[in-house]
């Protein structure tokens, strides 16, 4: 099959930094595993692959990505199940967005097989930092950046795709306080929300730090129009569930990132029979279902944190309180059942699951 097709050179390391790491204390995206893949994109085409210890990239002061930004990155999770086997949560869909990342930002396309192929043996190799405990997990970083050593501005003819993984425990240990964003946006028409392109997180930093500082974890972001319409909440999905339905803002606005998270959330949804809306979802109707008492459950969706309850919204000044987190069926009961999946316990009736 494709491991046939790929040759993948692995140069295993000497000295394993593993039985240095405690796993039971792992901050989020601070421990890095013992090995990294790395692969050249030159000639205009593909290099052989090369697996090898995890460490310092050695580059050019004028590596073009560093000032023009042409660099994008994917973000997904490998899971210990509970009879030991490791699985990947749909890769084909990371796989899937990287492509169309490239396509956006210029980038030479890495094939879809190729991605996951890469992503699996790397894994594979260093399946020991899996962590075993539940709730924790093997994050997995691919990304790609322009590597040409000019500063012309133009797309660059080389590039590098790199992946590299950390073990991480919980992302957010307690549900979240957002802002809804009136000024600054996160993302406009025609731009490059729906890419996982490293300016937009860049250009996000200013409006969150003046969102803690008025004490919220987030901020919900909105349309860079009019500032009307709900678009999503920090660097994850927004869902609510008013009135019993599961609301959230379609994805045919490229504004929007599509997430893998909240796509799985509405598929699960729609299984179980819910009533499902993608659709564009005002501030108004949400300040109004909050104080009338419709909104049952408020959260972001995102593949390091999975559900991340919000608690309070604020808007214009005021702080509004959602209701308790354990009152939140559905969340409660979507975020029990994607855990389980992951773990084993629940039959992948939808091969969602890719065992590495
Ligand atoms: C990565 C990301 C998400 C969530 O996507 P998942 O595939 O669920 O991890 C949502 N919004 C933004 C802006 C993101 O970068």
């Amino acid at each position: 099959m494709l491991n046939e097709t790929i040759a993948i050179h692995v140069n295993k390391t000497e000295s394993s930094r593993l039985s240095s790491v405690d796993f039971d204390n792992l901050p989020f995206g601070k421990v890095f595993s013992d090995h990294m893949l790395e692969m050249d994109y030159k000639d205009g085409k593909w290099q052989t692959p090369v697996i090898k210890t995890f460490g310092a990239l050695n580059l050019h002061p004028a590596t073009s990505a560093i000032h023009y930004g042409q660099s994008i990155f994917e973000g997904m999770k490998a899971n210990r199940t509970e009879n030991g086997e490791i699985v990947l949560f749909r890769p084909d869909m990371n796989a899937k967005r990287f492509a169309e990342s490239c396509e956006r930002m210029c980038m030479p396309v890495l094939p879809e097989e190729i991605f996951v192929e890469l992503v699996r043996k790397l894994v594979e190799v260093d399946k020991d930092w899996v962590p075993m405990k539940e709730g924790y997990s093997l994050y997995i970083r691919p990304f790609m950046f322009a590597t040409d050593d000019f500063i012309g501005i133009k797309p660059s003819d080389t590039y590098k795709f790199l992946i590299f993984t950390c073990p991480v425990g919980m992302y957010y240990a307690e549900p979240v306080n957002v802002k809804i964003e009136e000024y600054y946006t996160r993302a406009s028409h025609g731009g490059v929300g729906r890419a996982k392109t490293a300016g937009n997180y860049a250009a996000s930093l200013f409006p969150a730090r003046k969102g803690q500082q008025e004490g919220f974890h987030q901020l919900v972001w909105t349309d860079g129009v009019e500032h009307k319409y709900i678009e999503e909440s920090g660097t994850m999905n927004i869902v609510f569930v008013i009135n019993g339905k599961l609301i959230t803002p379609s994805e045919d606005s490229d504004t929007i990132l599509r997430g893998i998270t909240k796509r799985s959330v509405v598929e699960i949804a729609q299984k179980w029979g819910v009533e499902v809306e993608e659709r564009k979802v005002t501030v108004e109707e949400v300040i109004t279902a909050i104080k009338d008492g419709s909104l049952q459950e408020a959260f972001g969706a995102g593949t390091a944190a999975t559900i991340a309850p919000i608690a309070k919204i604020g808007y214009r000044g005021e702080v509004l309180e959602l209701p308790a987190v354990e009152t939140r069926e559905l969340s409660n009961r979507i975020k029990n059942y994607m855990t389980d999946l992951k773990l084993g316990r629940e039959t992948d009736e939808l091969k969602w699951c890719l065992k590495v």
